[in-house]
Parts: structure tokens; sequence; C-alpha cells
């Protein structure tokens, strides 16, 4: 990603946009978006960083490591340390047996062991809060405004499991969105999609084949999706934003 200037406002940095915390009283730390260990070395030099409360920032780091150790024993179809695509997997594996047996419970075939393939059932409530993790660190960083809401929904599944129609419109919509929604000129999205640097139709990339995501407003509301090792789809949609 191309370094950019920070046009968030500074007024608003003074609260953790997760729970609103004022960060003057509860003190601070820095917080990639998004997660770092989803991104391969060398990282892109200028990951957005953002403010958040100490809390808050403890209670993901269990949530990321396990979302993302999940996500790459689905990837590799195994548990196995030594055949995992991201590195931070193969070490939470390693030194997590607990973690490395709820992930391998989490697999089942079905019945017809003859041609089913392996399902994985991750722990939704710890997926989910990943990726409202990111998409509001996302939000905060296009928009320079946070969003405290609660989302009305968030969506996590493979790319591969949408048809063939909602994938287009996955795929179609954040470009559509983009041009139909106006973002303001000093904000961040604007500076991307006036210059073009990070973009791919309506996407900006953080890592090229590994990390993209969006923003749309829609309805009044704003949408968050993302695609992640082009393996997983998310969306977080929240109302009258
Ligand atoms: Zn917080």
């Amino acid at each position: 990603m191309e370094e950019t200037e920070d046009y968030s406002d500074i007024r608003l940095k003074s609260w953790c946009i997760h729970c609103g915390d004022s960060l003057s009283k509860v003190g601070w730390t820095e917080d990639h978006v998004p997660t770092k260990s989803l991104l391969q070395k060398p990282r892109p030099h200028h990951l957005p960083v953002i403010k958040v409360c100490p809390a808050c920032n403890n209670s993901f780091s269990k949530d990321e490591q396990y979302f993302v150790t999940f996500l790459s024993c689905v990837m590799a179809g195994s548990t196995d340390p030594e055949v995992q695509f991201i590195p931070s997997a193969a070490r939470a594996l390693r030194s997590s047996p607990s973690l490395r047996a709820a992930i391998e419970n989490a697999r089942s075939v079905g019945p017809n062991r003859e041609d089913a393939s392996p399902t994985w059932s991750p722990d939704v409530a710890r997926v989910h809060r990943v990726i409202l993790k990111n998409a509001r660190g996302h939000a905060f960083f296009e928009r320079g405004e946070p969003v405290t809401d609660a989302p009305v929904s968030i969506i996590a599944v493979p790319l591969s499991t949408l048809s063939e129609q909602v994938r287009v419109w996955f795929e179609r919509e954040a470009v559509q969105g983009a041009l139909a929604s106006w973002p303001e000129a000093g904000s961040r999205l604007m500076h991307h999609i006036a210059t073009g640097h990070d973009m791919l139709g309506g996407w900006i990339v953080v890592q090229p084949e590994l990390y993209r995501y969006s923003l749309e407003k829609e309805d009044g509301g704003l949408v968050v999706r993302s695609v992640i090792w082009n393996y997983l789809a998310t969306e977080v949609r929240w109302m009258d934003t």
C-alpha cells in the first residue's frame, strides 16, 4: 500500500473505536488493520495502524490467533503444523495442543465417507469478532470517523460456496457502490479513488491475493467487505451510519 496522509480528525482519535472508552483515561495501544498475521512477509510497509484501548486489543489477540489458525488449517486441509500456509498458524498449532485439538474437533466428514469431503465448523462468535474488528478499523481508517454501533449483520463464507450470481454481486457491487456514493473530498477513500493507488475495481488491496476490502454506502448504511486469502468472503453491514 502507498503511504498516505492521515485524514482522520484528531478529535475522533480520543476514543477507542471498539468500546468508546476515552483513550486519555484508559491508555491506548496500536492495533494493525487488517490482522497482521493474515499477511505475508514482507508485509506492506505502511499498514494502517489504529489506536485502541488495551482491553479491546487484548481481547482481540486470542480470537485473531484462533481465526488465522483455523483459516490456515481449512486451506491446508489439516491441523499438521508442517503443512500450514500461514506461519503464525504453524507456530500456534505447535505451541498450543488445546487449540490444535479444538480445530481438529471442528473437522468432520459427511455420513458417506466415500465421496464427502471434510467440512470445518468454526467458532462463529470468534470469527465474527475478528471480522467486525477489521471492518471497524477499515471504516475508521477510510472515513475518519468511528462506527461504534452494533452491525445488523456479519457474514463470513468461503468464496467457493457463493453461487456465480452472488459472487458477481459480491465482487461488482463494490465497483458500482464506489462510483454511486461520493466520498468526502478529504477522505482517504476519495484519495484511493482519485489516484487509483491500491485499487482493484472498487477494492482496496492491502496485499495482492491475501487481503482486499471495500466500503460502500447503501441505503444510508455502511457495508464493509473483505476477501481473505482469496478464500474467505466477509461482509459487515450497519444501518444508518
Ligand atoms: Zn476499547
